[in-house]
């Protein structure tokens, strides 16, 4: 099987590039192993050969895992590209264009090649996940559902909000993530009705609903993962426009398989949250892809005309707000299989009434 390097070489001819950049940091842990080399070098990647162009502080740590590519080490890193570009005579170098404005204005004065940039090739190559990715999201979903577990065993009212996100990240932490992949979202009461809001110091009550949104990484790869439970009898309109996110959400899962295309996908729940009189309070996409970032290919929304395919995963995250009510969002990682798919968290949907 090609390596994840060789398969992008693959690519050349169709991009029309002799050479590329690797400039992000999902890209550059995804095809040299090492995370937190964003801003701390460059993966070029030519026809045949790989350079990593990173300085010292990397040395040993580059040597003792790929001893099979070359490592140039500098603090100079874009004066390499340009001397090794010149030296190999490549006429085409695509690069990120998430690449800095001041890397490119250097590239572009410097560099002999020319440039082009390019989305989503690398990101591309990462929607298929391997065996052993699978498995390390799978273990990333159930300490998840652990999480939620947690958060419901020590949740009162009169807490804060960040002391619930904090307690969740000692919980995490010491079964083995590493941290969260975004800032945990735990909002209470009206506070949930702004759908990226993060934990503040606001106060839980009785009657609260209260959503949790959130995503740890283990082993390198990460979880995300939203339940809204209540503390207490929640506010009726609440509890019925709960029941209908949670038979949105499940309609959407159904219907995740290879070949589903992702607008019909966000189309299936939009369209029962409409009929049930939601369609305005549900206000953003139906879901995205995870791996070694938290969102990754593919996007799950209204003009989304990617397919699913299978061995990816992808969240699948209805939600409803009513500004000064609260709000209600159920998001699962979802495996997609061979023939359909596999839920990846598995924590009750149910409203869990605390
Ligand atoms: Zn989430
Ligand atoms: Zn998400």
């Amino acid at each position: 099987m090609p390596s994840r390097i060789e398969r992008l070489q693959q690519q050349f001819d169709q991009l029309k590039i002799d050479a590329f950049l690797v400039s992000s940091n999902g890209n550059l842990q995804y095809l040299t192993g090492m995370d937190d080399l964003a801003g701390a070098g460059y993966l070029l990647v030519l026809a045949h050969d790989t350079y990593l162009i990173t300085d010292a502080r990397y040395q040993t740590a580059f040597a003792k895992e790929y001893e099979h590519d070359h490592l140039v080490i500098t603090r100079d890193y874009l004066a390499a590209v340009c001397e090794l570009i010149a030296q190999t005579n490549t006429g085409v170098m695509g690069f990120e264009e998430t690449l800095p404005y001041a890397d490119y204005s250097y590239l572009d004065e410097y560099l002999v090649s020319d440039l082009v940039a390019l989305s989503n090739v690398v990101e591309a190559l990462r929607v298929v996940k391997s065996a052993a990715e699978i498995a390390k999201l799978r273990a990333a979903a159930q300490l998840a559902d652990s999480g939620f577990g947690y958060v419901t065993s020590i949740v009162r009212p009169g807490m804060r909000e960040c002391d619930v996100s904090n307690l969740l990240d000692a919980f995490m932490r010491s079964r083995g993530a590493s941290g969260p992949s975004f800032t945990t979202i735990v909002l209470g009461g009206a506070r949930a009705a702004l759908p990226h809001g993060v934990a503040s110091n606001a106060h839980l009550t009785a009657g609260h609903l209260v959503t949790l949104d959130f995503g740890y990484f283990l082993d390198g790869y990460t979880s995300d993962m939203t339940r809204t439970f209540a503390l207490g009898t929640p506010d009726a309109k609440l509890k019925t426009a709960y029941e209908a996110v949670q038979a949105a959400q499940q309609a959407v899962v159904t219907q995740v398989r290879p070949g589903a295309v992702s607008a019909d996908l966000d189309a299936v729940g939009r369209e029962m949250l409409t009929t049930a009189g939601y369609g305005p309070a549900f206000n953003h996409g139906m879901g995205h892809g995870i791996g070694l970032e938290i969102h990754e290919a593919p996007l799950i929304s209204t003009n989304s005309s990617a397919t699913l395919v299978s061995d990816s995963v992808v969240t699948v995250e209805p939600g409803v707000y009513f500004p000064g009510l609260g709000g209600i969002r159920i998001e699962d990682d979802v495996l997609v299989t061979a023939t359909g798919h596999e839920r990846l968290t598995q924590a009750t949907h149910d409203l869990v009434i605390l």
